[in-house]
């Protein structure tokens, strides 16, 4: 799974940082970024995207390069 965080749609509501503390964590801006490498699976991964009430959190097939969320 490919993720991205949009910094311009994030705002700081935390909910994706709490479900999945190792993809994602707040960076000065308290805006949500990727901690590389990645200590998360698909389902966390799903779980904090749908938890984004700003659609800020996109998935994309790894593999296809398919937009999967939102
Ligand atoms: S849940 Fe969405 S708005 Fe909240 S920190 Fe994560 S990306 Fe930003």
């Amino acid at each position: 799974m490919k993720v991205r965080v949009d910094r311009n749609l994030c705002r700081s509501v935390g909910s994706c940082v709490a479900i999945a503390p190792g993809a994602f964590q707040f960076d000065a801006e308290k805006k949500a970024v990727l901690i590389e490498p990645r200590d998360a699976d698909d389902d966390a991964l799903w779980r904090a995207a749908e938890s984004c009430p700003y659609h800020a959190i996109i998935l994309e097939d790894e593999a296809t390069g398919e937009w999967l969320y939102p």
